[in-house]
């Protein structure tokens, strides 16, 4: 029998003509939107290249395409909440939250009014095409951090709405890093919303980093490494110590790197302390070990290093519908990576904590 499991990241696909209906009129032309060229779907957001479209099916693509709402190629369960619930039901999972698809390229969007509006329009849509559907479903809104002072009232303003956490670039701005002050605004806004902070990757850069040979794999790791770069930068700056509430969530990096990423951190704070500034109370990977999170979908090194990171950082994570996720294989390969695994730490990480995080409780039971 299946096993029921929450996914720490997965996602939307948005409708095609979200913010065509959506942006203020002066906005519309400027639309964030997806665009058939020779044949192929491309994603055009202002800021950045055009980029194709992940590699669909041929028959989700059929499918898509009579549905006459999502011709993305991505199963239909990407804008429909009920059919959505049926794809996740056939393979053993209850709770996700939910990330964007065409939203995460928002962050880039050079001009603040059409970045802001995008991510607004975005968040509104989350909150009641999903949010508001099932409780299965934890919504994380899309909030630039460029303007501070928006930012903060952002993530008010979608904790109103129930959507259940907040995702920040990757990538932080050039010149605002996130070791500075200047977001301690952000972190005390999403600490006392209750709301974690997750950090997906690929956002706030142009993910394609290498056009040439070994393009497609190097890209891969690339953005992957944006997720150790930040989670030192969380930690090491004394963000996740002055903030000691606040949880962060690095989003489809994998797992494995985590005991490293520790150790190297650790080893800094020890064995350079005379140039350790701000001194920690306590050594960096205390703060990733209480506060931090890394998701993953087929990472079985991360699962293996679980007596080193502790198994609080780790979230499993499906990425339906996108074609590197596990759906509808995710029984199998749970088997695969857990093999082994007493049964009581494989539910922290394939359920538990995810759902502490994000209020993904299974109901309780109807009586009568
Ligand atoms: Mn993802």
């Amino acid at each position: 029998m299946n096993e029921l499991v929450n996914s720490a990241d997965s996602h939307v696909v948005e409708p095609l003509d979200l913010w065509v209906q959506r942006l203020p009129k002066h906005l519309r032309e400027r639309a964030p939107r997806i665009e058939e060229v020779d044949g192929r779907w491309l994603f055009v957001v202002e800021g950045m290249p055009p980029r194709k479209m992940g590699g669909p099916s041929t028959e989700t693509e059929r499918d898509a395409r009579e549905e006459r709402k999502v011709a993305t190629g991505f199963r239909p369960g990407g804008s429909d909440p009920d059919r959505r619930a049926e794809d996740l039901d056939e393979d053993g999972v209850w709770g996700e939250v939910l990330y964007p698809t065409i939203a995460l390229f928002g962050f880039m969007i050079p001009d603040p009014e059409l970045r802001w509006e995008t991510a607004r329009a975005y968040n509104d849509w989350l909150a009641e095409t999903f949010a508001a559907a099932s409780r299965r479903f934890a919504g994380a809104a899309m909030v630039p951090v460029q303007e501070v002072d928006s930012a903060v009232e952002e993530i008010e303003r979608v904790a109103r709405l129930g959507l259940r956490s907040v995702m920040l670039p990757m990538h932080a701005p050039s010149g605002a890093l996130y070791n500075t002050d200047r977001y301690d605004p952000v972190w005390a806004a999403a600490q006392a919303s209750g709301v974690p902070v997750s950090f997906h990757v690929g956002t706030g850069i142009d993910p394609v980093h290498e056009r040439g040979p070994g393009g497609a794999v190097i890209n891969y790791v690339e953005v992957g490494l944006g997720a150790q770069r930040t989670l030192a930068y969380l930690a090491a700056s004394g963000v996740l110590e002055r903030f000691p509430d606040l949880h962060v969530v690095m989003v489809e990096c994998g797992a494995g790197w985590l005991s490293w990423l520790m150790e190297r951190m650790d080893e800094a704070f020890e064995e350079h302390a005379g140039w350790v500034d701000p001194r920690l109370a306590e050594p960096p990977s205390f703060y990733v070990r209480r506060q931090g999170h890394v998701t993953f979908g087929n990472d079985g090194a991360g699962v293996v290093n679980r007596g080193f990171t502790g198994v609080e950082p780790l979230l499993w994570a499906s990425d339906y519908p996108h074609p590197e996720g596990t759906w509808p294989h995710t029984q199998a390969t749970l088997e695969r990576i857990f093999a082994g695994v007493d049964d009581h730490e494989r539910r922290r990480i394939t359920f538990d904590t995810t759902a502490g995080l994000y209020g993904l409780e299974l109901p309780a039971r109807a009586t009568g």
